[in-house]
């Protein structure tokens, strides 16, 4: 049972911006990275998870960076994606 609400949980961060590289969140600056990837909480038990590395990739025309992160309970790991686009703010 409780496998099966993590394994749902899990699921819906995926789906959720920055789940994958391919629906990355989009920031102004690099700097709301670590803030965003540590709150979110561990799908297996709901503990904050703890920003273990972060990473630049540039595919194309495209900057990535991919937030590591590790739950401190359990040892989960995931990765969330970000694009730093400076002028999706500046736009509007
Ligand atoms: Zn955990």
């Amino acid at each position: 049972m409780r496998e099966k609400l993590a394994e749902a949980r899990r699921k819906l961060l995926e789906l959720e911006a920055g789940g994958t590289a391919a629906h990355p969140v989009e920031v102004s600056t690099p700097a709301v990275i670590g803030p965003m990837a540590t709150s979110i909480h561990c799908p297996a038990c709901d503990e904050p998870f703890e920003l273990e590395s972060h990473e630049a990739h540039v595919q194309g025309q495209t900057r990535l960076r991919e937030a590591r992160v590790r739950c401190r309970a359990c040892g989960e790991r995931r990765s969330l994606w970000f694009r730093v686009n400076v002028r999706v703010f500046a736009a509007n």
